[in-house]
């Protein structure tokens, strides 16, 4: 079979045993004469995997009872607006603003009419590195995104802040332990279409002493109390997203889990930031050093000229999803959790062949 060796940034790379047992179960689930698409999302099929699902979760991030696990829709983006209605307690909400992401947030919260302070910023120098700042420890929360997708940076640890910290992890999820205590998460969130599975559904984790902030007007399927106690089954859910979800999460605990895929996602990452940066000049990656994300390298060549060569080339050689995004032009690999080390270090090979052909 011919699969492409796939850097999308997402929906982006799923593993292909994910794929092949997703294909095995699809008419009939578990041998039940059904597909997991066709069954009632409150029947008792789909309520164990559902439950299963959220069971794995708690067990990668290590959660408390303190925590609800809910799996919504609405995308990383509904998030923006969401946080703001659930989270907001009339004071000032404080954001760290490192991309295009949490611009968008910021806007939520303008839109919102709430009161809030950017503390940081790293816009005037293109989002190339995450800012140093500390959240005010009366801040009604303190909002920042932990990999920025398109500039390529991510925090190389969170932050520790005495108000409650939202994050949105929406590049990085499930990539390396977090210890939600340790960085008084109040709300966690990102769409699994990244690093967990297809697009669909959206992964929050929420800590249970927040849910009565929701302001009065906000719509019942907005507030996460209302999913909260409804076990995300207020409305239908997205049951497919919430099966492939299991089944990656499954493949991950196989491959030894948050602790494992990290040091195997430090190895990917350093493999291709050594090679860029040993590469005379020939390759530039965008981010600074100790902003760099391990989830998506955006890097140029020489030129926009051989930016775009690079991405026909690499088609033709199998290789997908390296053009950047278009706010900031040039080159990205996305190598998620589902790209190996094989993957990565055939890109390399690519690289170098290119480099030869183009001095
Ligand atoms: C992709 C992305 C989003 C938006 O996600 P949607 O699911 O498309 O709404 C938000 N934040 C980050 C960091 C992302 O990478």
């Amino acid at each position: 079979m011919d699969r492409l060796l796939n850097f999308s940034a997402g929906p982006s790379a799923i593993a292909l045993e994910v794929l092949q047992e997703a294909q095995r179960d699809l008419v009939s689930y578990k041998g039940s004469g059904v597909s997991i698409m066709e069954v009632s999302h409150r029947g008792k099929v789909f309520e164990a995997l559902h439950n299963e699902t959220i069971a794995l979760v708690r067990e990668f991030y290590a959660l408390g009872d303190e925590y609800a696990v809910l799996f919504l829709q609405g995308g990383g983006t509904l998030q923006f607006s969401q946080t703001v209605a659930n989270l907001y307690n009339g004071g000032v909400a404080e954001y760290a603003n490192t991309g295009v992401w949490t611009q968008k947030a910021i806007k939520e919260a303008k839109i919102a009419g709430i009161k809030f302070d950017v503390v940081a910023s790293s816009e005037a120098d293109k989002f190339a590195y995450i800012p140093k700042f500390e959240f005010s420890d009366t801040a009604d929360y303190g909002y920042i995104c932990s990999n920025n997708t398109i500039y390529g940076t991510q925090y190389a640890t969170l932050p520790t802040p005495k108000c409650p910290l939202v994050v949105d992890s929406s590049s990085d999820l499930f990539s390396r332990e977090v210890d939600f205590k340790r960085h008084n998460i109040g709300c966690f969130f990102g769409g699994a279409q990244k690093n967990a599975g297809p697009a669909g559904v959206t992964i929050v984790i929420v800590r249970r002493d927040l849910l009565d902030r929701v302001g009065d007007n906000v719509p019942m399927i907005l507030r996460y109390k209302t999913q909260v106690e409804a076990n995300s089954l207020s409305n239908t859910p997205p049951t497919f997203g919430i099966y492939m979800l299991n089944l990656v999460l499954k493949w991950l605990k196989k491959l030894g889990g948050l602790k494992a895929v990290d040091e195997q996602n430090r190895e990917k990452a350093n493999l291709l930031y050594d090679y860029i940066d040993a590469s005379g000049g020939f390759y530039t990656a965008h981010a600074q050093k100790g902003s760099r994300s391990l989830m998506n390298v955006s890097f140029v060549s020489k030129s926009s000229e051989l930016d775009a060569a690079f991405v026909k080339e690499a088609e033709v050689a199998g290789m997908i999803g390296l053009k950047g995004h278009k706010l900031l032009g040039g080159l990205r690999a996305s190598i998620y959790n589902a790209v190996s080390l094989s993957d990565v270090k055939k890109l390399v090979e690519f690289m170098e062949r290119f480099k030869n052909s183009n001095l």
